[in-house]
Parts: structure tokens; C-alpha cells; sequence
């Protein structure tokens, strides 16, 4: 964030609170910007330029942020992503590390899930509580268009790897898009009944790197839920939904769930809870945010944890009250959805 954001009115809470009452809780740490697939809506072909390994927060750094965010300012989540998590190397190490804290926050990680199949026993041994793999098509053809790698059979793999170690329940968020893969709403709910994986769709979002992402081509989570009615019944799961952005159906009865992730039809930014880290340690206060906070710059320069908190809930203090994908001044943030942490 370029100068200093006003927080003069803010309360004395030690936590992340925001202006409109929003308390951030769940952390979201990308642990690298790079990936093994080249999902078509998120890289091009020959990737993106991968930021430079000296501006990577260090696994102590990382540690580091995480301590404070749960020891000082009540995070009580903390979900692993990227790029694809699986692809740093000390990531048994900074999910022990993570699990070791006290309070012991819930620990989770969202994955293409390509090297789940050999990592998923030791990821549970290091303290990991759940996961949330991607998988976007059941086609082999397909996946091979959709992701640039011919690897399907190894995300089935790191599923069926993923419920036997005990990271149930399994969740599996899927993207819909016009014209790639809009008829597999069915099946892959299908699939994931039959497996026992907890389906997830996501509506598209303006967060791609090409700036190719069309509001009138998205589909939206009300086609998503018309295509599942054609085969199951869908009732609103009771109860309240918190800061979750998923809205739950129960699938013919229950108790199976499938969730809908309408971000941008129905935003979900009011009972919003999270706060960004990057690979290379910005804090982001939104997906959208157009500006950042430098932490790393802080800490190479020898400041304090409190100094470091402090500056962290500055930056949760002037989030802004929605993502505005709908308003007439919207622009899409700089960094894509893969050096942000999906
Ligand atoms: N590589 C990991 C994976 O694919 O699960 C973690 C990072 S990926 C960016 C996290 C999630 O963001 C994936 O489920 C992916 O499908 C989703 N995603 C990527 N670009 C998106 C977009 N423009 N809109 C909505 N979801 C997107
Ligand atoms: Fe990689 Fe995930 Fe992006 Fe696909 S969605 S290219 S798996 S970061």
C-alpha cells in the first residue's frame, strides 16, 4: 500500500477489523506464484514471469507472518495455495510449524492435487486438517485442453489418496465455462457423490491474466444449480452460513452437499473474513485489491513483531466494502489469480 492508510478512527482491537465491522480471520498464504498445470483460464502456455527467488518470503519469514497473524491479530485459519502449494519444497515443515501454534489454527490447503497421491500421509503426519482440490472436467481429452498437461488420472489419484489419510471431508471446486465444459455440472456431481468428495462450483472471476474474462460469457451460478435440478433435487441446507461464500444445497435429501461459490453474482464481500499473503509477502486486504502492504520490506529491515501487526491491521482497516466487479470503474488487480493464492 502506497503511504500510510488512515487509521485514525480505528478502534484499539488487536485483531483485523475492518470500517464496516468485518473481523478477518481466515489467512490465505500463497506459497509460490508457479504451477505444473497451465490451466487455460489462469496461465498462458509458457506460464507467467515467476517472481524471483529473492523476493520469496523464506520458510522462516513465512513462519514468521503466520505466528504473528494467529498469536496477534486472532486468525484462526490457515489455508495453503498458490501457484500450486505442493510445488514448494518446505511445505511438510511450514504446516507443522503451523499446526505447532498455540492456538492451534485449522490448517488446510487448496491444490490441482497432481502430487497428493505420494505427499497426502505425510501432509496429515505435519498436521494438515483438510484440502481442496481442483478438477474442472472428467474427461481425460479434455483436461488435456483445458490444463495443457495430459495428468487427470494422477488428480484421481491424489483424491482417493487425500479421503484415506482422513482429510475428509474432501472438497473438490470445480469452474464452470461456455463452450469448455458447462455440461459437466451432472456428471461431476455424480462423481463426487459416488466418492465421497464434497462438490464445489466456483463462478469465474475477472482475474485472469489474458484480461479475457467476459461477465455475459460466465456462467452463473443460477445455470449451475437449473442444470443440476435437471437430475437431483436441491433444498437450502439449514442453518447459518457464516463467512462462507459457499451457499449449500442439500443433494436429494442430504445428507450429501453440493456448494454454489456465486462471487459474482450474489458477493458474498459483506460476511467477508479473509486476509491475503503473497509468495512474496505483500498483504492484500481482497482478491481485487489494486494495492498491497509490504511486509517482507519489514521485516528485512529488522522490525518488530508488533510493528509488523500493526501495520498488518492498517492494512485490514481500509478494506473496501466490496469487490466491485459490477461497478462502471472497476479494473482488474495487476497480479492474477495464481500470484495472488486462489
Ligand atoms: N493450483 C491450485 C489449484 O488449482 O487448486 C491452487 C491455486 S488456484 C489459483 C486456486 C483455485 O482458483 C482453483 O480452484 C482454480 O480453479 C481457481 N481459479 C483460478 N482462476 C480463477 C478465476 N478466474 N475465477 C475463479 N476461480 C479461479
Ligand atoms: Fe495452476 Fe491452479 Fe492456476 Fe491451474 S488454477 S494453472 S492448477 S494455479
Amino acid at each position: 500500500m502506497r503511504g500510510n492508510p488512515d487509521t485514525s478512527e480505528r478502534p484499539g482491537s488487536p485483531l483485523l477489523v475492518d470500517r464496516f465491522g468485518r473481523v478477518a480471520t481466515d489467512l490465505r498464504v500463497s506459497l509460490t506464484d508457479r504451477c505444473n498445470l497451465r490451466c487455460t483460464y489462469c496461465m498462458p502456455a509458457e506460464g507467467l514471469d515467476w517472481l524471483p527467488k529473492p523476493d520469496l518470503l523464506s520458510d522462516d519469514e513465512l513462519v514468521r507472518l503466520i505466528r504473528i497473524a494467529v498469536t496477534m491479530l486472532g486468525v484462526t485459519d490457515v489455508r495453503f495455495t498458490g501457484g500450486e502449494p505442493l510445488l514448494r519444497p518446505g511445505l511438510d515443515d511450514v504446516i507443522a510449524a503451523t499446526a505447532a501454534l498455540d492456538p492451534r489454527p485449522k490448517v488446510s490447503m487448496t491444490t490441482n492435487g497432481l502430487t497428493l497421491a505420494k505427499r497426502a500421509a505425510g501432509l496429515v503426519a505435519a498436521g494438515l486438517d483438510r484440502v481442496n482440490v481442483s478438477l474442472d472436467t472428467l474427461d481425460p481429452a479434455r483436461f488435456l485442453r483445458l490444463t495443457r498437461r495430459d495428468r487427470l488420472a494422477d488428480v484421481f489419484a491424489g483424491l482417493a489418496a487425500a479421503r484415506e489419510a482422513g482429510l475428509a471431508p474432501v472438497k473438490v471446486n470445480t469452474v464452470l465455462m461456455r463452450g469448455v465444459n458447462e455440461d459437466e455440472a451432472v456428471p461431476l456431481l455424480r462423481h463426487c457423490l459416488a466418492h465421497g468428495y464434497q462438490l464445489r462450483f466456483i463462478e469465474q472471476m475477472p482475474l485472469d491474466p489474458q484480461h479475457g474474462w467476459d461477465r455475459d460469457e460466465m456462467v452463473t451460478a443460477e445455470e449451475i444449480l437449473a442444470s443440476l435440478r435437471t437430475e437431483f433435487t436441491l433444498t437450502p441446507e439449514p442453518g447459518d452460513r457464516g463467512g462462507a461464500p459457499a451457499e449449500r444445497w442439500l443433494v436429494d435429501g442430504g445428507p450429501a452437499v453440493v456448494g454454489v461459490i456465486a462471487s459474482v453474482t450474489r458477493p458474498f464481500c459483506a460476511a467477508c473474513d479473509r486476509t491475503r499473503l503473497t509468495a512474496d509477502g505483500q498483504v492484500r486486504n481482497c482478491l481485487f485489491s489494486r494495492s498491497e502492504t509490504d511486509l517482507r520490506a519489514l521485516l528485512r529491515g529488522g522490525a518488530s513483531d508488533e510493528d509488523v501487526a500493526g501495520v498488518w491491521r492498517g492494512n485490514a482497516w481500509v478494506k473496501a466494502a466490496g469487490h466491485g466487479i459490477d461497478s462502471a470503474g472497476f479494473s482488474q488487480p495487476d497480479r492474477p489469480m495464481s500470484a495472488i493464492g486462489g
